[in-house]
């Protein structure tokens, strides 16, 4: 769903939507699963800057709320989790501040997004509160093993020998010759 600012001139648009996976594409990070739903108001905000500079910025402010796949940060399985958060955003025309390098930006504006051209796509928007809103570490469980270092089997579902034996590959080398010495020596 894309907001023009001609469009938002008229009047503010409003959204109430179920997005299908797919139509935000949140990249590796976060699988969605199921519809995303999102509603919220998109509207023009004019930044008086001058008698003629009159600056178009885009508010658009709502919610989402969805389930996503994110693998666990131990064994890399992937664990379902609720997404949700509200945003409050004003996007600025990337024209508008191209000739602002000696303008000093205070802290509020360094919060301005952009938007190219005549508007704003609000699967671009969704894509990057998704991953905003993403846990900085999510597990399968508390108490998750993780993968085996060495022979990278996840350690939740199957045991390895690696923690007991030795770490020395060259042993491991040994032990095989062994085998087959032994192998050698007793035929039957
Ligand atoms: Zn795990
Ligand atoms: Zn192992």
């Amino acid at each position: 769903m894309e907001f023009k600012v001609v469009d938002l001139e008229r009047e503010p648009i409003e959204f109430d939507l179920e997005l299908a996976p797919g139509v935000v594409d949140c990249g590796s990070e976060a699988e969605q699963q199921g519809p995303l739903a999102t509603s919220g108001q998109a509207e023009v905000l004019h930044e008086h800057r001058g008698p003629k500079d009159i600056v178009a910025d885009i508010r658009l402010k709502g919610r989402f709320a969805g389930k996503f796949q994110v693998p666990c940060a131990r064994c890399i399985e992937p664990v379902e989790i609720p997404l949700g958060a509200e945003f409050d955003l004003i996007f600025r025309p990337v024209a508008a501040d191209a000739d602002a390098t000696e303008r000093s930006i205070t802290a509020p504006e360094t919060e301005i997004g952009y938007y190219q051209k005549d508007g704003l796509a609000l699967e671009d928007v969704l894509r990057e509160q998704v991953l905003l809103s993403l846990p900085v570490r999510t597990l399968c469980k508390p108490d998750c093993k993780g993968l085996c270092p060495r022979c990278g089997v996840n350690r939740n579902s199957q045991v390895c020998s690696c923690e007991e034996g030795p770490s020395d590959l060259r042993w491991e080398a040994l032990a095989g010759l062994r085998g087959r010495i032994e192998s050698k020596q007793a035929p039957r």
